[in-house]
């Protein structure tokens, strides 16, 4: 069943036109990869879903429900959770003052334990301050945060943004255990083997148009597109 549903979008920062009837869809429990090089739009589809930067022409549908018009609080309220590229943790409070507050403000909260137990580098660091993490922790409390909300479909921005390549490693494993829980995800990466290894489909934009969709084994097998669009050679 097809859970989110983008039709034709056009979004625009002031004059600026950025994403040109942009078009990808999301069936339930799919992990579904948005790739391109920097400043291809993968971050302004993220908030054009989101609320943030809402579309100026064009539809995005959730379980059927337009999102179009709607305030991000609204659309996270129905079951979509962005973690952005800049991960956003409370830099002065703890690993577990960050997740408790996350709890506190869902409706219908998944244990702050059970965090832990998807995140047992967390549990370590419960006192650490936010600020004192590196930028793979703070990924994790990030991703933490979002998924106690029980979200049913996770918008991850990069999320290998700046990440040594053994936590980029430890971030695969647990983002893989975060996919087995059926949660649908859309995972937008510069780091196209991170993506081919968590997702099934994905979709290619640049200069903010869609240029190539297709299945993961598509996608690998195009040297022309990853050497042209994905900066892989
Ligand atoms: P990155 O990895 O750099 O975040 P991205 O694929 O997420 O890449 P976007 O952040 O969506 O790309 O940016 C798409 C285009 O929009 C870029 O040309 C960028 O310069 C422009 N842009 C982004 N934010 C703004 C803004 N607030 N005002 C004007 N232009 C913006």
């Amino acid at each position: 069943m097809t859970v989110l549903e983008i039709d034709d979008i056009d979004t625009y920062y002031g004059n600026s036109h950025i994403l040109h009837d942009v078009s990808l869809d999301l069936a339930e429990g799919e992990v579904v990869a948005l790739l391109g090089r920097n400043g291809a739009g993968k971050t302004t589809t993220m908030r054009s879903i989101m609320g943030v930067t809402p579309p100026q022409r064009g539809s995005i549908r959730y379980r059927g429900e337009e999102l179009v018009g709607k305030s991000p609080d609204e659309i996270n309220e129905l079951g979509l959770n962005l973690v952005p590229e800049d991960r956003r943790v409370f830099p002065t409070l703890t690993v577990h003052e960050n997740i408790v507050l996350a709890h506190k403000l869902a409706d219908d909260p998944r244990p702050v334990e059970e965090m832990y137990d998807l995140f047992p580098v967390l549990d370590d660091l419960r006192s650490n301050n936010g600020q004192n993490l590196s930028g793979g922790e703070q990924q994790m409390l990030s991703v933490a945060r979002a998924l106690i909300q029980r979200p049913s479909t996770l918008l991850l921005d990069e999320p290998t943004e700046g990440l040594a390549p053994v936590i980029v490693d430890d971030l695969r494993e647990m983002l893989q255990d975060v996919v087995d829980q059926n949660v649908t995800v859309l995972l937008s990466e510069q780091n196209v083997n991170f993506a081919f290894d968590l997702a099934t489909r994905g979709y290619v934009i640049d200069t903010g148009s869609i240029v190539f969709e297709g299945s993961i084994e598509d996608i690998r097998e195009r040297d022309d597109l990853l050497e042209k669009y994905l900066a892989v050679s």
